[in-house]
């Protein structure tokens, strides 16, 4: 890889952000609402502007980035030379829209067109690549790392290798069923772990955004306390099953929900500990310490090259990234 710059684009449901790092540093980082309307290259065309915007502001021609690393949510598909993504919450806005009822992305198509190198990955499995390397997970050669936020994903490594599959979705413990519920994923499924208590459901089950259940189980409320209590055992039995699958050293939670460790570790921790105790004893329960840059990492270490890894392994960049800026759409 010709050093120089590179990108990185981390595509969710209500946004997208693109960062440009050189070697030395993140460069600049933007965020637009996520385009749920027009032809099928909407979406790539929308990271190139972004990355052209971006360049703009810095000052950078947009032709020496040849190396782009994208992660957005799944599932993932190899279909030939393209990955289809069946994000639902993004394909699903688009969808509705288009007469021939689109329910995948294709990113490299177009992409490959304007770029010289580009990696694709799910976006809870990068961020358990950007742990591995930067984070918390350096420590473990078994880990997983897990993002309770609107959906929940995971990523795992075994043994020192980060756990693939045959389309890239392993493992997708979002949709690992957990009860007979009624409750509805985007997934399709009732009763999965992500239908149970994920961000989005959450606010479903309770009427308000997750923000406001956690103030109310501050200030007090039975019924948010009740939902917290309830959700945080789920999540946690979640996390059992998980473990009796992968036999893991250590869950690392990050995520929008998991920023309130302080109310949600100390009750995951006493239902998960007090499952089978030979499995779970001696599994570490931790929270992710790269927090707001871990999506960041996650989609540029798939275009760093060893040097530019050991080198931000040292100096860690992404501590003095500047702020994001958004563009109004
Ligand atoms: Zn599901």
């Amino acid at each position: 890889m010709k050093e120089g710059y590179v990108a990185g684009a981390d595509i969710g449901g209500t946004k997208i952000s693109v960062v440009i790092a050189s070697k030395n540093k993140i460069i600049c980082k933007t965020v637009e609402k996520t385009k749920k309307q027009g032809s099928i290259d909407t979406i790539p065309n929308q990271i190139d502007d972004m990355i052209k915007i971006s360049c703009n502001q810095i000052g950078i021609k947009k032709s020496s980035i040849l190396n782009l690393g994208i992660i957005s949510c799944g599932a993932f598909e190899k279909k030939g030379k393209y990955t289809r993504i069946y994000a639902n919450n993004i394909c699903r806005g688009i969808s509705n829209n288009l007469p021939n009822n689109w329910p995948y992305l294709i990113l490299e198509k177009r992409l490959s067109k304007l770029y010289k190198n580009i990696k694709l990955m799910n976006d809870a499995k990068a961020s358990a690549q950007a742990e591995y390397l930067f984070g918390s997970g350096k420590k473990y050669k078994n880990f997983v790392y897990v993002t309770w936020s609107t959906g929940i994903g995971t990523g795992a490594y075994v043994n020192g290798f980060l756990l693939k599959g045959k389309n890239n979705n392993a493992p997708h413990a979002g949709h690992i069923y957990l009860s007979d519920s009624n409750l509805k994923c985007n997934c399709g499924q009732l009763g999965d772990f992500e239908s149970l208590v994920s961000g989005a459901s959450l606010e479903k089950i309770y009427g308000k955004k997750p923000e406001e259940i956690f103030k109310e189980y501050k200030q007090g409320n039975k019924k948010a306390i009740k939902l917290v209590k309830k959700a945080a055992k789920i999540f946690a039995r979640g996390l059992v099953s998980i473990n009796a699958i992968l036999d893991t050293e250590a869950f690392i939670l990050g995520g929008s929900i998991m920023k309130n460790k302080h109310i949600l570790l100390p009750l995951i921790k006493k239902e998960f500990y007090n499952s089978f105790k030979p499995l779970t004893k001696d599994v570490k329960i931790t929270t992710s310490k790269l927090e707001y840059s871990i999506g960041d990492l996650g989609a540029l270490s798939l275009v760093m090259n060893k040097d530019w890894i050991r080198s931000w392994q040292k100096r860690k960049p992404w501590k003095h990234a500047p702020e994001a800026v958004n563009i109004p759409l």
